[in-house]
């Protein structure tokens, strides 16, 4: 990458090393990305459910070692990862191989990416990245150029308010050690009125919003319609 390219991209880089550092781990289920892995079922039908997901081309965004890619090409997607993580993109390729799939795993930001495939993707999902990046909006906007229209898009990420920081910060990471400390920052979290602003800028339609709960004491992850308080998930579409 040149200079020029480096400072106005809009990647984070303390934040890629974060998970370039775990990455050999990516697809142990008793490991940090536990909870990716236990709630993939759970945001993979939701996916499937609204937009049937075969024969469709779909981009993960923010794709990580894969654990969305590989269930959204095991539904018949024609799938697509990008992620600016080389060690998570490596784990990607060789799981890849084990279960048998064909995805095309790059590394690429979502903003290069759109600016060479506009209107080309059925399906863009970008789950659990946008709290990870310096501008949120322009993910936004890179993954709304990306859609085909008619198109359905998928982001999830962490609401912000107290509970929210007792829950995805006090509790995951220093009580129940889920997660490495200092996997997320409390600024970075995005509150949905503001990730729905982000969609309406990016001339995309809001459809469905979803809490993702976590229960610490039957260890169960479920979506509810009526708790975005901590987690949530939406699914929107680009117009026709
Ligand atoms: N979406 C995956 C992984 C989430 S972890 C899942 O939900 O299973 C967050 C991922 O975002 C990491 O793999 C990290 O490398 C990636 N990431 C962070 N900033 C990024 C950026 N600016 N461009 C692309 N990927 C980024």
């Amino acid at each position: 990458m040149d200079n020029t390219t480096q400072q106005h991209s809009n990647v984070d880089h303390a934040e890629i090393a974060k998970f370039e550092a775990l990455a050999s781990r990516w697809w142990d289920k008793d490991s940090e990305f536990k909870p990716l892995h236990d709630i993939n079922p759970l945001r993979a039908s939701f996916i499937d459910q609204h937009s049937p997901l075969t024969g469709k081309k779909a981009i993960d965004v923010g794709c990580g070692g894969g654990i969305l890619s590989e269930a959204l090409a095991r539904s018949g997607a024609e799938v697509t990862g990008i992620d600016m993580g080389e060690a998570p993109l490596a784990v990607a390729r060789l799981h890849q191989l084990e279960s048998g799939l064909n995805i095309n795993y790059q590394r690429i930001t979502a903003e290069a990416m759109a600016e060479q495939n506009s209107a080309t993707f059925d399906v863009v999902c970008c789950l659990e990245m946008l709290e990870h990046v310096p501008n949120p909006a322009s993910v936004v906007a890179a993954c709304a150029k990306m859609l085909k229209p008619g198109g359905h898009a998928y982001f999830s990420t962490i609401n912000r308010n107290p509970k929210a920081y007792a829950f995805a910060i006090i509790g995951a990471e220093y009580v129940l050690n889920m997660l490495p400390k200092g996997t997320h920052e409390y600024g970075k979290f995005i509150k949905p009125s503001e990730l729905a602003n982000y969609v309406r800028d990016a001339g995309l339609q809001m459809d469905h919003i979803t809490g993702m709960t976590y229960n610490p004491l039957t260890k169960v992850y479920r979506l509810n319609e009526r708790d975005v308080s901590v987690n949530y998930l939406i699914h929107v579409s680009k117009p026709l």
